[in-house]
């Protein structure tokens, strides 16, 4: 069993987890961090690997990198799977704005029933992304990792995992050997 730890991120009371811009959200979050027991545990995650989401309907320019995140996730040697269903409780929401992430993950409800919100901000991505479909990709791979109860790796070293807010999400969309052996 992981040790609990304490919440971070937290917004308005509740958990969230974000992609951060490094820089002043980073400090933020480092200030309040205690040295897990098992490192990159998250409990924001849910008891099961396989999980639904709401399908979702944006244009082209999201949908194909969307949907490639959870080819992404899915094609590992993880229990991890992502399907789509209209029954489903969690979402994601891709818009703009005014917060500096480019995403975000908030849980709801116990480990076991567990469902989320993933948001992906359009104008912080718009602004950093020289490729907009591996950044769009990168970004709900990552936020997808915090469902799989994977940390964020923000302090100390820069190690190669999609949950690291050091890795280059123009280039990294794919969950790495890091995040597949963390799978809890
Ligand atoms: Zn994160």
């Amino acid at each position: 069993m992981p040790s609990p730890r304490a919440r971070r991120g937290t917004r308005g009371g509740r958990l969230s987890r974000r992609v951060s811009l490094a820089g002043s959200a980073l400090l933020v979050t480092l200030a309040v961090t205690v040295s897990p027991a098992s490192a990159h545990y998250y409990s924001g995650g849910g008891a099961s690997a396989s999980f639904t989401i709401k399908p979702y309907d944006y244009n082209d320019t999201w949908m194909k990198p969307l949907n490639k995140a959870l080819s992404n996730w899915n094609g590992t040697a993880t229990p991890a799977y992502v399907s789509k269903s209209s029954s489903s409780s969690s979402w994601v929401q891709a818009a703009s704005f005014s917060s500096s992430w480019y995403g975000l993950y908030t849980p709801y409800g116990s480990r076991t029933g567990r469902y989320f919100r993933i948001q992906l901000n359009s104008r912080t991505i718009y602004n950093d992304a020289s490729n907009w479909s591996n950044f769009v990709t990168s970004s709900f791979v990552h936020e997808l990792g915090h469902r799989l109860s994977l940390d964020d790796i923000t302090s100390g070293y820069c190690t190669t995992s999609i949950m690291s807010y050091c890795r280059n999400r123009n280039s990294m969309t794919t969950p790495q050997a890091h995040d597949v052996n963390s799978y809890y």
